[in-house]
């Protein structure tokens, strides 16, 4: 959450830019995954939350018919459009997110007139928490609510990602908007992937805290891994219709099944089918372990889907499998895993709130030591979902 002092200073920046007040205020967090990687496009399950990071817009109507200008305070950078005809800009950078919120919910049918804007964020860029996700979703919620337009959360979590489709370039699926804008305080929630069924559960960590390590490694591999990873997704599930005809995606086989059927896979593909079926198993145990407030479960069902992810999907990398396995011989972490596609971002790490900065001091110097990068750690909470906010006084 933005300290206080920074919604004065927006809103001081909304009157100097555009010389009239705000007349609304609209926020959206980024979000983490608990548990349920690489599950989302093989209709599987996810554990996503919002957390207490977040992208903030003020809003107001400008009376111009189609004008539209909005200004970044932490790029200190501005962008103006006409509500017309819209389409991506070249290099466009965050100005193509606003402009695909902008174009898809008038697509969806929302009729929109001029408006001004500024936006600041918290939401670490790039480092898997989804601040796209956040700043797509904050300016459709607040839009939403400027012109009145009556779009359910869903839609506009669906909006926000049509926006990062054809706008960023970025296929992704419906996850991170989802949670942006469905997140609860203190729970994560199920979501189904195949049907966007959800359902929220508690996350009671007693003493315990989430913790993001951020690797600040990004290998190349990613793009390529990722469309090589859904092919041989789909080889498997081409193999596996033969005995099962009902199966659609790898969210249809058991493990059971896969292992009844395990000789006529190839080696390479079994195991990615393996993680997969695994994982989607993984996430209804975490559920369990969260409804009975089992803590270490919930631990160790992280380390299992790091351990599958690195060994089986095999999407880590070595710095990933350096901060799980630093952790491992400590006690006082219950559990850990790399958080995101791989190869880079965040690792999730479940840790004793009382040993949280001495924890964050050792293990930074020993990444230090052995990779010669300062890691950059982020506690985190869960949070509620996108949602307007009156203008502080
Ligand atoms: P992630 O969503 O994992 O953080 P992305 O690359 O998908 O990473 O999105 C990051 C991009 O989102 C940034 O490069 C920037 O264009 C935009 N963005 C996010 N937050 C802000 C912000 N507070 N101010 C301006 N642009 C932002
Ligand atoms: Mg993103």
């Amino acid at each position: 959450m933005l300290p206080l002092q920074h919604y004065s200073h927006m809103q001081q920046t909304f009157l100097q830019q555009f010389k009239a007040e705000p007349q609304l205020m609209s926020v959206a967090p980024g979000r983490i995954n608990l548990i349920g990687e690489h599950t989302d496009y093989n209709d599987g399950f996810v554990l996503p939350g919002a957390i207490d990071k977040c992208v903030t817009f003020m809003l107001a109507e400008n009376g111009e018919a189609d004008l539209c200008r909005v200004y970044s305070v932490d790029m200190n950078e501005s962008v103006e459009f006409s509500l017309q005809a819209l389409s991506p800009m070249e290099n466009g950078g965050w100005r193509n997110y606003i402009l695909g919120v902008a174009a898809e919910l008038q697509l969806a049918g929302a009729s929109l007139r001029g408006f001004d804007a500024t936006f600041k964020g918290d939401v670490p860029l790039g480092a898997g928490l989804s601040s796209s996700a956040a700043l797509e979703c904050a300016l459709a919620t607040g839009l939403n609510a400027l012109f009145d337009l009556g779009f359910s959360q869903v839609e506009l979590a669906t909006v926000s990602q049509m926006a990062e489709h054809h706008y960023a370039g970025v296929k992704c699926g419906i996850m991170d908007q989802f949670a942006s804008v469905m997140g609860k305080k203190d729970q994560v929630f199920r979501l189904d992937c195949r049907t966007l069924e959800y359902a929220h559960f508690p996350l009671d960590l007693q003493e315990y805290q989430l913790l993001l390590l951020d690797s600040c490694v990004e290998h190349s591999l990613a793009g390529t891994a990722y469309n090589e990873r859904r092919n041989q997704c789909e080889v498997g599930v081409n193999v596996l219709k033969h005995f099962y005809p009902e199966t659609l995606k790898l969210r249809d086989i058991s493990p059971e099944q896969l292992n009844a059927y395990k000789t006529t896979l190839s080696e390479v593909v079994y195991r990615r089918c393996l993680h997969v079926v695994n994982e989607n198993e993984r996430v209804q145990r975490t559920c369990e372990a969260l409804t009975a407030h089992e803590l270490p479960l919930l631990g160790s069902l992280l380390y299992q889907s790091h351990d599958s992810l690195s060994k089986l999907y095999e999407v880590s990398c070595p710095e990933l499998d350096f901060l799980v396995d630093y952790t491992r011989s400590i006690d006082w972490v219950l559990g850990a895993r790399m958080m995101g596609g791989g190869f880079g971002g965040c690792t999730l790490n479940l840790i004793l709130s009382s040993e949280k900065d001495r924890f964050v001091e050792s293990i930074s110097a020993a990444y230090l030591r052995e990779y010669g990068i300062q890691l950059k750690a982020y506690a985190v909470s869960l949070e509620d979902g996108a949602h307007v906010k009156p203008i502080p006084a």
